[in-house]
């Protein structure tokens, strides 16, 4: 391509006009060019949802190379919650980027990190001493977090949950619950991890204390509290269909592992910084984590994430124990420090439950036309709908694939989810416009009703 074919890229940010533009079939043919270089050159293992060329991103907007301006529902999996490109943080990572873009904290220290780390201990649930440490992703918080609690406890175990999702790596991939395509080929796994049963009630129909004795029956049994360090569980799944559990079942759990000595992590990479309608999801089922793990809404976009809890808990490292390269890089630190403003400055706690307001009402107003949606579910603005066979209530996993596919065709991004692929979710960015939000969701109901 000669630079002078190049269409003149627009702007991201809130300026970028927040409207749906169909302008050619997705994938148009720059998108098409594009993707087939990535075939050329990147691995087949990394896939793609949206068969886009992404150029700008902007409010509640994804616009790709062949001036297609789609509606995003997706928020690059919950992670521009303040909304992409927010002017905010784009200032504060623009000043933080021409005054130095690496230190390394390990070897000279910057204020940015120390801020991030007080704001995170100020907000994350209860009152009491707190210390955080930063890293790069929702993955690197979590091995992070299970480091600290064995050597905090001077145990090896880690429980954790059906439909599970806590990351890539190898001790995550054994954290995770699904193979494909998480896992399959890719073991042997880290050791000394266990699996316990979640509260899932749309399928399990148990009520939270009674889901939370199954699954304190199967730690005591099968695993026992004196080898066990940590139990880690999402608040509410992500990966695993959106589920939130009974109430009731979070606090047994948590009381469990206090009397118990165990390390209780709330993994909140996917449900932290307002996105449930809460700063974090733990406070919606009024529990108090010893350690949260964050990333994704963290910091507006750039990679940032954190381990925050009890201070005898963080303290337990030895001297050098804990750290990395890039952990908590001062452009990043930036970008979280504007994000973090805003989430408490803007009125995103209360957006995100408007937001949610409208998701919902929508949702189950099409849940009672059509039988195919078993449940509509979520807090605040993570949302989502599991599709089923009506006669039997079995998962549709192929319905949820076609409808997501409807659904980008007409302009709308959508992602699925679910231990059994049949869960569209549903996490705008906060800064979508309502019109917008409730187009978005008509093309939804469009493409359900032609699926
Ligand atoms: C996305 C996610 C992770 C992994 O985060 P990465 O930044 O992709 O490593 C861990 N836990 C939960 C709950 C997540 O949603």
């Amino acid at each position: 391509m000669s630079l002078t074919d190049a269409p003149t890229l627009p702007l991201g940010g809130p300026t970028l006009p927040q409207e749906r533009r169909l302008v050619t079939a997705i994938p148009g043919p720059r998108s098409q060019a594009l993707l087939a270089r990535k075939a050329q050159a990147v691995s087949a293992g990394v896939g793609h949802t949206v068969p886009i060329e992404a150029v700008a991103a902007g409010g509640g907007v994804v616009v790709d190379a062949d001036g297609n301006s789609l509606i995003d529902l997706g928020s690059g999996i919950a992670v521009t919650t303040v909304g992409n490109a927010h002017p905010k943080v784009v200032e504060a990572v623009q000043a933080q980027v021409a005054q130095f873009t690496h230190t390394c904290f390990m070897v000279s220290p910057y204020e940015s990190y120390v801020a991030v780390a007080e704001a995170l201990n100020r907000l994350t649930p209860g009152d009491h001493e707190k210390r955080t440490a930063l890293f790069n992703s929702g993955a690197e918080a979590v091995e992070n977090a299970v480091k600290i609690a064995r050597k905090h406890t001077g145990r090896p175990a880690v429980v954790a949950f059906d439909h599970a999702y806590h990351g890539r790596t190898n001790l995550t991939m054994a954290l995770t619950a699904k193979a494909m395509p998480y896992k399959s080929g890719f073991g042997p796994f880290a050791g000394e991890v266990y699996r316990a049963p979640l509260s899932y009630p749309f399928r399990d129909g148990l009520d939270g204390p009674a889901a939370a004795r199954r699954a304190i029956s199967v730690i005591e049994k099968q695993v026992g509290a004196a080898g066990l360090a940590a139990v880690i569980i999402e608040p509410i799944q992500g990966e695993g269909g959106f589920i939130v559990p009974a109430d009731g079942f979070l606090p047994e759990l948590v009381r469990w592992c206090r009397e118990n000595g165990v390390v209780f992590i709330a993994d909140e990479v996917q449900t932290g910084f307002a996105r449930t309608g809460a700063m974090f999801a733990s406070e919606l089922f009024g529990i108090v984590p010893d350690l949260v793990t964050t990333a994704k809404g963290l910091a507006g976009g750039m990679p940032l994430a954190a381990v925050t809890g009890r201070s005898e808990i963080m303290d337990a490292s030895h001297l050098g124990g804990l750290g990395g390269t890039y952990g908590g890089n001062p452009v990043a630190c930036a970008a979280a420090l504007a994000a973090i403003d805003v989430f408490e400055n803007e009125g995103l706690i209360p957006r995100a439950r408007a937001v949610g307001d409208i998701l919902v009402s929508r949702l189950t107003a099409l849940q009672q036309q059509d039988a195919r949606i078993g449940d509509v579910r979520g807090r605040g603005a993570m949302v989502a709908v599991e599709f089923v066979l009506p006669d039997t209530g079995e998962p549709d996993a192929a319905l949820a694939a076609a409808v997501a596919k409807a659904c980008i065709a007409d302009g709308v991004i959508v992602l699925t989810c679910g231990t059994y692929g049949n869960v569209i979710r549903f996490l705008p960015p906060l800064a979508i416009p309502d019109e917008l939000l409730s187009e978005g969701l008509e093309v939804v109901a469009r493409a359900l009703a032609t699926s």
